[in-house]
């Protein structure tokens, strides 16, 4: 049977336009995507939009448009966004979409049969920016600690899902299923809020217009949340007429999810799922935040980034790699403009960059473009790094530890950078005798850079397509890595393929 992999990200509110922190994410979940593809999986990619948000609604009103139309336009701002950034995703989920309407009354009128939905008076608080219930112990001076502003007193009659049935069930799968929920910290989080006690959760809204009906009482809407974590399964036919890309891809092998959503995605949602008598999802990863300068990225503040803007400096991707470098996946991490242009002409510019344009230079100049293929193995100068380089990558790929993996492949880069200064091609060169040597120089260096090619591809595909085109390499590849035989024909010097950045970083953000 062919291994499938499906991937997600968060879907996002469509009530301004995606920003530097939305980006890493879907980067990450791409670099993961396009990875698994490589290794041979039969990969799905969902990312989409939220779009029953009450605060969705204002926006439409506010600029005087029709709900619809306004998601509509939003999801071409997104879509753009996330095509200049090459985020290959396979499916866009808009929320407001039928066949999403269709998998979230399916799924509720399941849970409903199973008898986990029961109506009650719902008193308490409410945070209408969060458009969540919150309670008083989550306050910080009597406010919502995301929004630093008061929820409002809320007392109305209200559908609730019996959450606290599953306590025991949601502590079973996580001690049954190691890496169910990753990083470590927080699993040992949602742990703690379990064994805390569940609270049964109201999963409707009286009175709001712009979402999805309750099936069994039209006066409620489905409560967002509710509805939003349903488009895992609704993008693949849940409840549909066709739903053979649910038969194939559920359960999820991995949401990708902000770590200040984790417990939407650890506790409610694989106990929906669980009560609809469903498979929860293989693991839920949540990544870490990035901040500027030191400072939290944010509206008020005025620091965020736009992610267009800036693969408009590093290319998107430069953009890419940098981020997946400069900060691992499962932390928060501080970048710069200082930190990242430097990195960028340190790493890409010079030391990738300059290895790929003197190693083709060369070997047009010296050796006409062509290097007789041969063996690569374990006889050779560099082979023995480059197998522990891609060994390495392996092993963090496999955890979405972006950065080590990078960490892990880089110093073959450099060996080869330094390998070059050692063996002199350029005196070589000059004695016909040591026409072989010269060869065997070049055919490690090609070796490098074709499995260079492969294993950054999924960071930075544009490039990496560019580079390996230009070796004759073909489709990257993880198949067989270190090549066992290099060689190449018809080479010739290319232009930079990471020209240098030479404005001053504080230079480039200036409006
Ligand atoms: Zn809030």
């Amino acid at each position: 049977m062919e291994k499938t992999f499906y991937i997600t990200t968060a879907i996002d509110y469509v009530n301004q336009k995606p920003h530097l922190g939305t980006a890493y994410e879907k980067i990450g979940a791409d670099c993961m995507a396009r990875y698994k593809r490589l290794c041979g999986y039969d990969t799905y990619f969902l990312m989409g939009n939220d779009e029953h948000s009450i605060n969705v609604e204002r926006e439409a009103a506010r600029r005087e448009m029709d709900p619809l139309d306004y998601c509509r336009e939003m999801a071409d701002v997104f879509t753009g966004a996330w095509k200049a950034l090459n985020i290959s995703y396979d499916d866009f989920i808009q929320t407001t979409e039928e066949r999403h309407v269709r998998a979230v009354t399916e799924l509720f009128a399941r849970i409903e049969r199973n008898g986990y939905i029961y109506k009650g008076k719902y008193e308490g608080l409410y945070c209408e920016s969060c458009e969540e219930f919150i309670v008083e112990k989550d306050l910080e001076d009597g406010l919502c600690p995301r929004h630093r502003q008061e929820p409002k007193k809320i007392s109305e009659e209200n559908y609730f899902f019996a959450l606290s049935k599953f306590e025991g069930r949601l502590l079973e799968h996580i001690e049954n299923n190691p890496g169910f929920i990753r990083p470590k910290t927080r699993e040992n989080e949602i742990v703690n809020v379990i064994k805390g006690g569940l609270h049964d959760v109201s999963i409707s809204r009286a009175g709001v217009e712009w979402g999805i009906p309750l099936p069994i009482d039209k006066g409620h809407a489905i409560y967002v949340w509710f509805d939003a974590l349903t488009n895992y399964i609704s993008a693949l036919g849940f409840g549909g007429e066709e739903s053979e890309l649910f038969e194939k891809y559920w359960p999820a092998d991995v949401h990708v999810i902000g770590k200040d959503i984790t417990r939407f995605h650890c506790v409610i949602w694989p106990s929906m799922l669980m009560a609809a008598g469903m498979e929860p999802a293989r693991s839920v990863f949540a990544h870490g935040f990035l901040s500027l300068a030191g400072e939290k990225m944010s509206k008020s503040r005025g620091n965020i980034l736009d992610p267009e803007k800036m693969a408009g400096v590093f290319g998107a991707d430069g953009l890419r790699y940098l981020l997946l470098r400069e900060v691992p996946f499962d932390k928060d991490g501080d970048i710069s403009t200082q930190s990242l242009v430097g990195r960028y002409n340190a790493d890409l510019a010079n030391e990738l960059g300059n290895l790929f344009s003197r190693t083709l230079a060369m070997i047009s100049k010296y050796l006409g473009g062509s290097v007789t293929p041969a063996p690569f193995d374990g006889g050779c100068g560099l082979h023995g790094v480059l197998s522990d380089a891609v060994a390495g990558y392996r092993e963090h790929m496999e955890r979405m530890e972006f950065s080590r993996a990078l960490g892990a492949f880089w110093p073959s880069i450099q060996a080869a950078n330094r390998f070059i200064e050692e063996k002199a091609p350029w005196t070589l060169a000059k004695d016909e005798t040591k026409r072989d040597e010269l060869e065997a120089v070049f055919r490690e260096l090609l070796a490098v850079l074709r499995t260079a090619g492969s294993v950054l591809f999924p960071f930075m595909p544009e490039k990496m397509s560019a580079m390996l085109g230009r070796l004759g390499a073909g489709d990257p590849s993880l198949d067989e890595l270190p090549p066992s035989e290099s060689g190449a024909e018809g080479l010739s010097a290319p232009d930079p393929l990471f020209p240098r950045i030479q404005e001053k970083p504080e230079e480039i953000f200036k409006d």
